[in-house]
């Protein structure tokens, strides 16, 4: 499929809607992508057809779940270059991470050293910083430079032999900066012994991902920002790794054989997915990767970075409006307009049909540092257009006009 916005837009049922009478302009794609049908359909085909539990029934209605199950898999696999053994389907990125921080924080020990940046969501933040607390380690911060972009040389300063973690975003929700995680990933090889963790939420529906190319040891995302339902995700782990760490969750599935005495633990992947799995999500994901596929992972790459340009360039043009982050940025622009409140302008804006997110995007910390209680931001996707950021400038001189 070329890339032809139309077209895509076509496959959005949402997108028809209308809001106070006006289009619906979706502008929250980083909270949560909109469906396209042919991942609606597949959930529906799946509970309409062949909706069995996996893995575990003879008949033909498990076995057809099952194998669509495992091309969802494979699928995800793919997608990221990374082997079969090595993609855990969980329920999204912060399962994911949650699933690090119990199985790598069982070797935690105190006086350990763990590293993560100012700019982390929640998700990549609160696990590791009890996890610090727990086991008295100490949980040390890469900062943010005042361009909103990562001090390499200050990471490289503050790692060191007894750094066991360091888990970084590759996209920042928040100042929409690219970390280059290649050249990280090689920092952090060559002044400590620490596994690398990517928290891709923000990248992987946007950019072509090869976990070979960037060198990390992990990387998690969630299928609901990448078009996919929600409730699915994944944990890329490097096969030796995942090899060695105990499992997050005990129960069905995980298990290759129990006796009262003890447990052996399944092959990879099941080994770390326990119980009845989320069949008819995973099976949405793997449409959503052949839909992103399709439309090709460069494509959406250059489009969505073009929107952001194009947004970060009219609102900088406003004069009134405060822009946080870089302006080479991946697929979002957060900001205020000045003496407004995030949460009025996005009253403003949703009276147009134009939803944006206001708040803190689950980055306190950084918005602490950034000197600001909350911040609007739009993020973009495979079916926004240089027209709809247009009528986001219209609605932002409405903000101004409204409180001034
Ligand atoms: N990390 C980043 C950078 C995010 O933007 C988000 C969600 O907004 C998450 C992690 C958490 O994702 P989820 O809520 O899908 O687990």
């Amino acid at each position: 499929m070329a890339f032809d916005i139309k077209k895509i837009r076509e496959d959005f049922p949402i997108l028809k809607r209308k809001m106070n009478g006006k289009p619906l302009i979706y502008f929250d794609n980083a909270a949560t992508s909109q469906k396209p049908a042919p991942v609606i359909d597949a959930e529906r085909e799946f509970y309409e057809k062949y909706n069995a539990n996996i893995h575990r029934s003879i008949h033909r209605l498990g076995e057809e779940a099952t194998k669509k199950y495992e091309e969802a898999h494979d699928k995800a696999s793919k997608f990221i270059n990374a082997g079969f053994e090595e993609v855990v389907f969980t329920s999204g990125t912060t399962e994911s991470l949650n699933l690090l921080a119990y199985s790598l924080g069982s070797e935690i020990k105190e006086g350990d050293e763990m590293v993560i940046s100012q700019a982390e969501h929640h998700s990549n933040f609160v696990q590791w910083q009890q996890l610090a607390k727990n086991k008295r380690a100490k949980l040390k911060f890469a900062e943010i430079t005042d361009d909103g972009t990562l001090d390499l040389g200050q990471l490289s300063r503050i790692l060191n032999k007894k750094t066991r973690i360091v888990s970084l975003f590759h996209v920042s929700n928040v100042l929409g900066t690219i970390n280059p995680i290649k050249k990280i990933s090689k920092i952090i090889k060559e002044k400590s012994n620490a596994c690398f963790i990517v928290d891709a939420a923000q990248s992987a529906p946007h950019m072509k991902l090869n976990v070979k190319e960037l060198g990390c040891d992990f990387l998690a995302f969630s299928g609901h920002k990448m078009l996919a339902p929600t409730g699915i995700g994944v944990l890329y782990g490097k096969q030796e790794l995942l090899e060695k760490m105990q499992p997050f969750m005990f129960g069905g599935e995980m298990i290759k054989h129990v006796t009262f005495e003890d447990t052996k633990f399944n092959d990879l992947p099941w080994k770390f997915e326990a119980g009845t799995a989320n069949i008819a999500q995973a099976i949405g994901l793997g449409a959503a990767i052949d839909y992103l596929n399709k439309a090709g992972m460069q494509n959406i790459e250059r489009h969505d970075a073009e929107l952001a340009k194009y947004c970060y360039r009219l609102l900088d043009s406003m004069g009134d409006v405060e822009i946080y982050g870089p302006e080479e940025r991946n697929s979002l622009v957060s900001f205020n307009v000045k003496n407004v409140h995030a949460h009025d302008t996005a009253a403003v804006l949703d009276s147009e049909g134009i939803a944006v997110r206001a708040g803190h995007h689950c980055a306190m910390p950084l918005h602490s540092l950034l000197g600001i209680p909350a911040s609007a931001r739009a993020s973009f996707y495979l079916y926004n257009t240089k027209e709809e950021i247009d009528a986001l400038g219209e609605g932002l001189k409405k903000v101004s006009k409204v409180f001034s």
